[in-house]
């Protein structure tokens, strides 16, 4: 058989072709039933097959699906822009739409550099990003990016930005332990701004939780005030990067907000579409337009699809769906009940190191050893063991690995969609049980 003509993630492999989707639940083709147990990639954020949706998608598409953002604006394009302000905390009013939330954050970091250029402060051209941290796949944003596995072929194409600690406490960077550490990662981000020099650095980007390259990594309740202070001290902008967390995912529309903490640039992806379309945003401060108004004028970014009429229109339908059914408050409950859940699989398996989360963003560490927390070997490959034990089984989650210089970091995230019930979540578990007892055998045959 020839090669297929869709370049899939991994060449070779045989992919399920997918069917429908209904609320948590996907269908092959064969008629297999998937629990979809990480929203995909942490997108589905509303479930799937949502009839609103689709006639959201036609009453937008019946007017007019795409107009140029140089040459017209959109009824739905202002509407949504100004539902994601009124919800972004502070003085983030103001919004910029483009396809994904790599677009996200690389935009935030051009906003960041235009921010001190247009004020004549030329050499602020630097991020700070933090080992063990995900911000996308596209030049920019992978150079903020502290993920040595997604990095590692296109290092010389990648602006050589500075790494802090991450907030890791379970396998902390600087082997401290929380709370006697007095949250030491945050202080190394002033000793890296000292030693670099503050008129380099534009800003600090973080997720709020970090996902994909650690398994929703909660940080310490003062971590962000301290980030926050550090920032302020040194003329720094704070962009927290929520593609992720952001739009309910960890029982807060924001995740910052968890902490009152106002970044001066958010980047918005996955949630914000639920997937229905393909559309993110980078939210941006009073303060940071004030500059750019009195300038240039431009926002130095731009796509062909940004702000485009049909995708608006959709988000704005995904949100007044969330609204409707409350699902940010549904987040924050069943986030609650799933990792209760959880940790009493920590209890039953010794390879369960930690299990943590913010609302349904949430996450297992599997270790060699829990006492002393030793990881795997990277030729174990335990997530990707238990990933195809799970999917057999009719159960989708989601690996974060690859994140941590030396060692796999393996861990995955269990992340249903808001809409999530407890039967649904015990049904989750139960699969998960069954699943992380057969990887048990298999590791110690
Ligand atoms: N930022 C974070 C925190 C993410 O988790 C991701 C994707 O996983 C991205 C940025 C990149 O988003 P996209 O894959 O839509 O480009």
């Amino acid at each position: 058989m020839g090669r297929s003509h869709l370049i899939k993630p991994v060449l070779g492999n045989n992919y399920p072709v997918i069917s429908h989707g209904k609320g948590i639940y996907l269908y092959d083709k064969e008629g297999n039933q998937y629990i979809d147990g990480s929203s995909g990639a942490i997108t589905a954020n509303i479930g799937h097959g949502v009839h609103e949706i689709a006639e959201a998608m036609w009453n937008q598409a019946k007017h007019v699906s795409f107009v140029y953002r140089s040459q017209f604006t959109s009824d739905a394009a202002e509407q949504l822009a100004e539902k994601l302000a009124n919800y972004a905390p502070g003085d983030l009013n103001s919004v910029f739409f483009v396809n994904s939330g790599s677009e996200a954050t690389e935009t935030a970091l051009k906003v960041a550099i235009q921010y001190f250029q247009e004020q004549g402060i030329v050499t602020k051209t630097k991020v700070i990003s933090r080992w063990t941290s995900y911000h996308g796949i596209t030049l920019g944003a992978l150079s903020m990016s502290g993920h040595p596995l997604r990095r590692q072929r296109f290092t010389s194409l990648l602006e050589d930005f500075p790494a802090a600690p991450a907030p890791y406490c379970y396998q902390c960077p600087l082997n401290e332990t929380y709370p006697g550490c007095g949250v030491k990662c945050a202080d190394d981000l002033e000793n890296i701004i000292q030693t670099l020099g503050p008129d380099q650095i534009a800003a600090f980007i973080a997720e709020p939780v970090i996902g994909a390259s650690g398994g929703a990594i909660v940080p310490p309740d003062e971590y962000f005030k301290k980030i926050r202070a550090v920032c302020d001290k040194y003329n720094i902008l704070l962009i927290a990067d929520e593609v992720m967390t952001g739009m309910g995912r960890t029982g807060k529309m924001f995740a910052m907000e968890h902490w009152n903490v106002i970044p001066d640039i958010i980047a918005l992806g996955k949630g914000m579409s639920a997937g229905y379309t393909p559309m993110a945003a980078t939210i941006v401060s009073d303060r940071i337009m004030d500059v750019i108004e009195a300038g240039t004028k431009v926002v130095m970014s731009g796509h062909t699809f940004s702000a485009n009429p049909q995708s608006a229109a959709v988000c704005l339908a995904v949100i007044e769906f969330m609204e409707k059914y409350k699902l940010q408050e549904n987040a924050a409950a069943m986030g609650e009940y799933l990792v209760n859940h959880l940790q009493r699989l920590q209890w039953k398996y010794p390879l369960i190191g930690d299990v943590r989360g913010k609302g349904l963003l949430c996450g297992i560490e599997f270790v060699k050893d829990p006492i002393t927390r030793e990881p795997f070997e990277l030729s174990s490959k335990v997530v990707d063991r238990l990933l195809s034990i799970c999917f057999t089984k009719g159960l989708l989650v989601y690996p974060a690995v690859g994140g941590v210089t030396g060692f796999s970091g393996d861990s995955i995230l269990v992340s249903p969609p808001l809409t999530v019930t407890k039967e649904q979540i015990s049904d989750m578990v139960d699969i998960l049980d069954q699943s992380i007892s057969e990887l048990t055998t298999q590791l110690i045959t």
